[in-house]
């Protein structure tokens, strides 16, 4: 049987040579995800930026250096949780993913899940909420700001699984409301992991 990190690196190695949608031509390097593989914390955002795109690592530019202040601040090290985007590859100038792309790639997303079988799953932003709110049946999934602030028990790909949404990091650098709404969240975060123990 195959471990866990060896059926994430099958799903890196298909990312890698993946040209389902045409995100492939633009990209300078696809963003499989990255973490750790016995993660109990899943943080899935919306798709590669620059930084991401040039160094092909999820979260390496200023939306993930708050992302990792927030984390250091609930003692969650980056390191103990695993971190993968709805697109693995940078839409040109940072635009919304396209629903052909997201039909396209979330295939990727939806194996890493169940490799990785999380207990908690935080949504960075609208896409990436919706995506995962939909699949787990909840109806009505627009609007980060009235969706988030809760956690919600959710069966996503037949895991039992608590969602908590939030704003996407880099919301955040210019916004106070937006930076706000996401201590807090992870603040639920904290406050959910510390229930386990
Ligand atoms: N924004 C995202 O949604 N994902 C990243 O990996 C980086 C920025
Ligand atoms: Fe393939 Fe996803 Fe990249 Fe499109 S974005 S080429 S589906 S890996």
């Amino acid at each position: 049987m195959l471990s866990k990190k060896e059926h994430l690196k099958i799903i890196e190695v298909e990312v890698n040579a993946c040209r389902k949608c045409d995100l492939w031509r633009t990209r300078k390097n696809p963003v499989p995800g990255e973490g750790d593989t016995h993660a109990t914390v899943m943080l899935i955002g919306e798709a590669p930026g620059y930084w991401e795109d040039v160094r092909g690592r999820p979260f390496v530019g200023a939306a993930g250096k708050f992302l990792d202040e927030m984390l250091s601040r609930i003692g969650l090290p980056r390191r103990k949780v695993y971190i993968a985007n709805i697109l693995k590859c940078r839409p040109p100038e940072n635009r919304d993913p396209l629903l052909l792309e997201v039909k396209a790639c979330t295939p990727f997303l939806d194996r890493q899940i169940q490799v990785i079988r999380p207990k908690l799953i935080v949504t960075l932003g609208r896409h990436s909420t919706s995506y995962i709110l939909s699949k787990a049946g909840f109806r009505d999934v627009e609007g980060i700001t009235r969706l988030r602030g809760k956690v919600y028990a959710a069966d996503v790909l037949g895991l039992g699984v608590s969602v908590i949404p939030t704003y996407h990091p880099a919301a955040t650098l210019y916004s106070a409301k937006y930076r706000d709404g996401l201590e807090s969240d992870f603040l639920l975060l904290g406050f959910e992991l510390e229930k386990d123990r």
